[in-house]
């Protein structure tokens, strides 16, 4: 290890070892788990932002219905209350894949997504939701010259180099796309807590540490148990992520792969004012291996990315949650690219687990005769369009055809990922094969190509 690395193996070993956003006052205290049996017309499964949403909006719906929502853990402790905070209007993982898997309805996918976040907007404001929610945008930004002409043909507002970095002062800018209306920064924990908490108001029953283990048909119903309770549900919602699928044969359409996170210290008033950044927007590189970047309501740099782990054997384990090596390598590339903030220190290095699928964008479905629907497969963009998903979900479930199950991006499914140890092989082929050509002005391999014909992938 030279100086240079050791010095930020230091500096990140020194920052808090847990999310910056679950560490903020206004945590709510725990809640109960659930013991003995308890009944519901609608029981949703997983706390995250898919499972809140598909509680509320069926309260909303209809106020009547009651509706259970079991947690394994604590409500947004997962990937929905660690992530960036980028809240993306996109349903496709961007334009580029979306345009790619769905030619034909890619029209409807944007317009839908585009309502779907001014909806989350609408929804904050009705339920006074304050998650630091700012409708900046955000910047694609080109490092690498074989970049920039991808940024041309790409929606929004085109940055050459000194218009990008006159909005964000860094060196190894080459030019910029600015998407004004297609993103907002929000606290994802405080969004976690402030749905959970207008569903309570709403009647929704939350249960935290009670894991459900196990559903089956039971007569015009479904049984879940849990690990010290059994619920009766006419119907279910899964919104599990990338956790063990309770339905066994989604397991092969997702693969954990985690993700890892720096925070840095607020900063002072002369760092900021060395780096511009006066619009506040959401920034992401264009690499395969890629950055994404915001500050933060108290000015400090949220940086993530670029490293996307996946553990032999789809394992999930707390102790993924950290990982030196990536620290280190995310901290290097952090001052490469602001080297003015030379000298700044972290405050906190996370990681989390994403549900990665091979089209990169959730898949949807119904399993138990209709009465269980999914939503998975978000691949480290479910932020917006978890609650996208939580209508998916409830339209599957109301039985009716709507526009949204007649979606193509709702009636078809990813390609799935093959059993061990082929799963591994091939993702540590992908990986190896990403980063060379990020290497190589983006040049793809023969693996990448054979990928790409037959529709898969692999992304965080
Ligand atoms: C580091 C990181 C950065 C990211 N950055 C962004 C970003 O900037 N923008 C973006 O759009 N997306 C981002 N993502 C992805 C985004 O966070 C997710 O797509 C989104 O939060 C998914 O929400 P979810 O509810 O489906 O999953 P989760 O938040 O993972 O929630 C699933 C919940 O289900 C619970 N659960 C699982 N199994 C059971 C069971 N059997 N019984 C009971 N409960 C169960 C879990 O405990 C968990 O709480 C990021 C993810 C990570 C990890």
């Amino acid at each position: 290890m030279t100086t240079r690395e050791g010095q930020f193996s230091r500096l990140v070993m020194a920052a808090e070892p847990r999310p910056f956003w679950l560490d903020q006052p206004g945590a709510p205290p725990a809640r109960e788990p659930l013991r003995g049996a308890t009944a519901a017309d609608l029981v949703v499964i997983g706390g995250g932002f898919t499972g809140l949403w598909t509680a509320l909006l069926a309260k909303e719906s209809d106020p009547e219905r009651s509706v259970v929502l079991v947690e394994g853990h604590r409500v947004g402790w997962a990937a929905s209350g660690r992530n960036g905070g980028f809240c993306d209007a996109s349903l496709t993982h961007g334009a580029v894949n979306g345009r790619k898997r769905f030619p034909a309805e890619f029209a409807t996918l944007q317009r839908l997504g585009a309502e779907n976040l001014d909806a989350i907007q609408i929804a904050l404001d009705r339920h006074g939701i304050d998650c630091d929610f700012e409708r900046t945008g955000s910047i694609a930004v080109a490092t690498q010259e074989y970049q920039v002409d991808g940024l041309r043909a790409a929606d929004g507002t085109f940055l050459d180099t000194d218009a990008v970095r006159a909005e964000v002062n860094s060196p190894t800018y080459l030019a910029g796309v600015w998407d004004k209306q297609g993103t907002a920064m929000v606290q994802p924990a405080r969004l976690a807590w402030g749905l959970a908490a207008a569903c309570e108001r709403l009647g929704v029953r939350i249960f935290e540490g009670a894991p459900a283990t196990g559903l089956a048909d039971d007569g015009d119903g479904v049984t879940v148990r849990t690990r010290d309770g059994v619920l009766r549900a006419a119907q279910v919602a899964l919104a599990t992520s990338a956790f063990p699928a309770l339905v066994r044969r989604l397991r092969p359409y997702i693969v954990p792969v985690y993700d890892y996170v720096l925070v840095t210290e607020p900063l002072s008033a002369a760092q900021r004012a060395g780096i511009g950044w006066r619009n506040r927007q959401g920034i992401a590189d264009s690499g395969n291996q890629f950055h994404y970047y915001r500050l933060t309501a108290d000015d400090r740099i949220l940086w993530g990315g670029y490293d996307a782990i996946y553990h032999f054997g789809r394992g999930i384990r707390r102790a993924y949650d950290q990982r030196p090596a990536t620290f280190a390598t995310l901290a290097a590339q952090f001052f490469a690219t602001f080297p003015q903030l030379e000298g700044i220190g972290f405050s906190h290095r996370w990681g989390g687990v994403i549900d990665t699928c091979s089209r990169f964008c959730a898949f949807f479905g119904t399993a138990h005769r209709g009465r269980v629907a999914y939503a998975l497969g978000f691949t480290g963009l479910g932020v917006g369009a978890s609650r996208f998903g939580a209508r998916v979900m409830l339209d599957l479930l109301g039985g009716e055809p709507t526009e949204l199950t007649r979606l193509r991006l709702v009636r078809t499914k990813p390609v799935p990922f093959p059993p061990e140890p082929l799963a591994y092989l091939g993702i540590q082929a992908t990986r190896w094969s990403l980063a060379r050509a990020d290497r190589r002005d983006g040049r793809r391999n023969l693996w990448l190509r054979a990928l790409d014909a037959a529709g898969l992938g692999f992304d965080s």
